[in-house]
């Protein structure tokens, strides 16, 4: 059974469908990278699954149990952490306060605040600045740490490198891999379809809020991408 299994999902935005019959699955140490356009549901789905956005109709499963409709901080305390698109870090709060909000689910496990320390030693440095005194990528750290705080099982991320330098975006995913290492799921929202396939197990493309192709991220040639993400 799949860690996080979504099947036939529909999203609305008020009267607008943006998740047309979704179904995924992402298993336990699994990486599963969602790529499409904008516009394509991407995030539409991402928030679906953490409770900020409730399905009209199909079902959620976290860990065999249904996950449709709770509250989002039942589905954090279950162990759902997002790293949202545009990092959405609380602006009066130093960088050590922003990390510790993570806690807030109250779950144990490997990521404290020496581990994270440990994955991006820059934050230990700037632990007591005010967090948006940060770069760009210094505050995608706090984000992707506060996440990890939680000690969340599944971790989704949405579009971590947006607007970052290439050097910054590189040190990210180099830590991604030893995020990875730890055998959480993660679903990962990433607009370099390159790198998308090259960090994840699976990948999976929405086109209009409709999953248009997916299967091994090794196995799928340019073509096969370009039909799905363009609809050509
Ligand atoms: P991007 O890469 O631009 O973030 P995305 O794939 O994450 O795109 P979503 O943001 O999920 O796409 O948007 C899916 C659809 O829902 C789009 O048609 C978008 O215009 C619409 N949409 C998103 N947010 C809202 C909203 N708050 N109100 C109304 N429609 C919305």
């Amino acid at each position: 059974m799949p860690l996080l299994e979504l099947t036939s999902v529909d999203v609305f935005h008020g009267d607008l469908q943006a998740v047309y019959g979704v179904s995924l699955g992402v298993d336990t140490g699994e990486v599963l990278a969602l790529i499409g356009a904008n516009g394509a549901g991407k995030s539409t789905l991402l928030r679906t699954v953490t409770g900020l956005m409730c399905a009209r109709a199909g079902q959620l499963r976290f860990d065999g149990t249904s996950i449709a409709g709770l509250p989002a901080e039942r589905i954090a305390a279950l162990g759902i952490a997002m790293v949202p698109e545009g990092r959405l870090l609380f602006a009066s709060l130093s960088v050590e306060e922003n990390l510790l909000m993570g806690t807030l689910t109250r779950r144990g496990g490997p990521w404290t605040l020496q581990a994270v320390y440990a994955l991006f030693p820059m934050l230990r440095e700037l632990r007591h600045r005010n967090a948006l005194q940060l770069s760009g990528g210094q505050q995608q750290m706090v984000a992707v740490g506060r996440a990890l705080m939680g000690n969340p099982r599944l971790l989704l991320c949405d579009e971590l490198s947006l607007g970052l330098a290439p050097l910054v975006i590189e040190e990210i995913y180099r830590a991604f891999a030893r995020i990875r290492a730890e055998g959480l799921a993660i679903v990962l929202v990433e607009q370099d379809v390159a790198r998308a396939c090259a960090v994840s197990d699976r990948m999976l493309c929405l086109l209009k809020g409709r999953v248009t192709l997916q299967g091994p991220s090794a196995g799928v040639s340019h073509a096969q991408v370009a039909a799905a993400y363009f609809g050509e």
